[in-house]
């Protein structure tokens, strides 16, 4: 007997401390998950302005090659007002060379030539003819001259103009290579940025992945710990019925410890050493049971349960579904119920104060861990337990 209350308290120590390191990695798991989304947050950031680089990106090069094409057509067109230069300054130094030469032809036959020409005229009209013709002739030279002249000018400015924009076509392709250098290397940046987002994610899904896997096997170990600490409480409960022989129709009695009267409602808390409440009055649970008919109190195995107000006990027994249980009638069509007990205090027939321990928390019967159900009954309907507690 008391080698099993010892390993009873061990189990459940185990089973808090297992508790504790369960709540301990969901927090850990919680904090995986939130780094998660926001590092996949931050990679769509990094995605979009990769996108919009690369338009960037792809514009520019379409502009330098707009503008090397440009390029080329002007060197083409600079190449073709090249050799019209070349050809008008022929044209302008052969007629410069021929006016030359009749020139000094001319003047170096001397007034004779002139005068031959004019005097080997048969009559005045070819002497006219023939002098207006000498006279024409410079004047057209010079007249040609002037126009070879003037074409030269005009092409050299339209080669110079053409150089003009050659040159800031140049300048143009200059900065747009400068231009494509730097969006290459904030494009490679952001590429960088992205493999080290998609490391962290990795990393940080395997953690998650071990967090989980960590929890669902401290959940194993709870489960397990839980069902040892009811089968060592339902063996204490069976061995204190043996030595007492007491049965109180088939439920383990053991002794009681003091009555606890707790909180100002009209009953007493029938668990005040409950960690919490695991199931409130109403509460859906599963198909087979959509209203819970009482309040759940998650307690260790062993814990004390009590009398929520006087009354006589009118049921102490072992049911298949409420385990160890206990009934009490108030009076008025007050009746209050008590489930799942590891063993029982109290036997029926017996009168019990408010407060008077009547069992200690188990999990026999339709349960799934330690923890007292309690319910209230008003003419055999039950109420919600919090507007008496
Ligand atoms: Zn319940």
């Amino acid at each position: 007997m008391l080698q099993l209350k010892r390993i009873f308290s061990l189990i459940l120590v185990l089973v808090l401390c297992l508790g504790l390191s369960v709540q301990v990695q969901a927090s850990a798991i919680k904090k995986a998950k939130q780094k998660d989304k926001e590092l996949k947050n931050q990679k769509n950031q990094t995605q979009e302005e990769k996108e919009a680089l690369t338009q960037q990106l792809n514009d520019i090069v379409d502009d330098m090659e707009q503008t090397q094409k440009r390029l080329s057509a002007k060197e083409q067109e600079i190449k073709q007002k090249e050799e019209e230069l070349v050809n008008a300054k022929i044209d302008e130094n052969n007629q410069y060379e021929s006016m030359k030469k009749r020139i000094v032809y001319m003047y170096e036959n001397g007034n004779t030539e002139f005068i031959e020409i004019l005097c080997n005229s048969k009559d005045i009209g070819e002497f006219l003819n023939k002098a207006e013709y000498i006279s024409r002739i410079s004047e057209y030279d010079r007249a040609q001259l002037v126009t070879f002249q003037n074409v030269v000018e005009e092409v050299k400015k339209q080669e110079e103009a053409l150089q003009t924009e050659y040159t800031e076509l140049t300048a143009l392709r200059e900065e747009l290579g400068v231009k494509q250098a730097s969006v290459e290397k904030l494009l490679a940046d952001t590429n960088t940025k992205l493999e080290e987002l998609e490391q962290k994610i990795g990393a940080n899904a395997a953690r998650l992945d071990k967090l989980l896997k960590e929890a669902a096997e401290a959940a194993a170990r709870k489960k397990a710990a839980e069902e040892a600490a009811a089968k060592a409480a339902a063996q204490a409960a069976a061995a204190a019925a043996a030595q007492q022989a007491d049965g109180g129709g088939g439920a383990a009695v053991q002794a009681a410890g003091p009555p606890v009267v707790s909180g100002g409602g009209q009953f007493t808390n029938p668990c005040p050493g409950a960690s919490y409440i695991s199931s409130e009055f109403g509460e859906y649970r599963d198909p087979s049971d959509p209203s819970h008919k009482g309040m759940d109190f998650a307690a260790g195995a062993g814990v004390p349960t009590y009398a929520a107000a006087d009354g006589t006990v009118v049921i102490a027994n072992y049911s298949d579904s409420a385990g160890n249980w206990v009934v009490i009638n108030h009076g008025n069509g007050l009746s209050t119920k008590y489930m799942h007990h590891s063993a029982l205090t109290v036997s029926a027939g017996q009168r019990v104060t408010k407060g008077q321990q009547i069992g200690l928390v188990g999990s026999t019967g339709w349960s799934t861990g330690p923890h007292l159900h309690f319910q209230v009954e008003v003419n055999g309907m039950a109420v919600n337990p919090r507007n008496y507690l």
